[in-house]
C-alpha cells in the first residue's frame, strides 16, 4: 500500500473491461457501448494504485448497473453506453470522468449515496459500500475530490480529481 506514480489511464482502462464482462458474465443479454477518451498526456499520479483501481471498479459497475437497469425498464429503443475520459487540469491535477446514460439518481437521495451501507441494490448485488470507500481512498488518503452531476431518467456522471504533484 505504498504510493507509486502511476498512469491513471492504464488502470482505468483495465478497470473498464473488467467491470463490462463482470456483468456479462452474469447477464449474457447485456450490452452497452463502451466510450474511452484518455489523454495520451496524462502526468503520472502518484497513488496507491489497488486503491484507485477499487474505487474505479465500483464507479465502472455502478454505471454499468445504472444502464443495464435502464435497459431493463425501457427495453429495445434504449442504447446503453458508458463513457471514461481522463485530462489534464490546469494547477496540477488530472481528472477522470465516469458517465452513462443509465437510470440516474433521484434528488431525494442524492445526499445518501455516499454513506456508508446506503444502497438501492437488493442485497446479494450491493453492498452501500462503494462510494463511502470512495470518498476515504480519493478525499482523504490521495487529496482528491469526488464531484456528481446526475439527473433522474437521464444518466449520471462521476467526477474525480486527484492532484499529480
Ligand atoms: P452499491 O453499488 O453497493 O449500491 P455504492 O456506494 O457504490 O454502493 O452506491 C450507492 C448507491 O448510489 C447505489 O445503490 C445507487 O443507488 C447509487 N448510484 C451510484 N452510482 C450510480 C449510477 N452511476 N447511476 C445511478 N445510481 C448510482
Ligand atoms: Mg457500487
Amino acid at each position: 500500500n505504498i504510493k507509486e506514480p502511476t498512469n491513471l489511464n492504464t488502470i482505468a482502462d483495465e478497470y473498464f473491461r473488467l467491470a463490462y464482462h463482470g456483468l456479462r458474465a452474469k447477464d449474457k443479454s447485456f450490452n452497452a457501448e463502451l466510450v474511452s477518451n484518455f489523454d495520451e498526456h496524462l502526468p503520472l499520479v502518484n497513488m496507491v494504485s489497488q486503491d484507485v483501481g477499487r474505487v474505479l471498479l465500483n464507479m465502472f459497475t455502478n454505471a454499468f448497473y445504472a444502464v443495464h437497469q435502464k435497459q431493463k425498464s425501457v427495453g429495445g429503443d434504449f442504447k446503453p453506453k458508458v463513457e471514461v475520459s481522463t485530462k489534464v487540469l490546469p494547477g496540477n491535477n488530472v481528472e477522470i470522468i465516469v458517465r452513462d446514460n443509465g437510470t440516474g439518481i433521484p434528488d431525494a437521495i442524492k445526499d445518501k449515496i455516499m454513506q456508508p451501507f446506503f444502497t438501492t441494490k437488493p442485497a446479494g448485488e450491493g453492498t452501500g459500500l462503494g462510494l463511502s470507500l470512495s470518498y476515504d481512498i480519493i478525499v482523504k488518503a490521495h487529496k482528491g475530490t469526488i464531484n456528481i452531476n446526475s439527473k433522474e431518467g437521464e444518466g449520471s456522471e462521476f467526477i474525480i480529481t486527484l492532484p499529480v504533484a
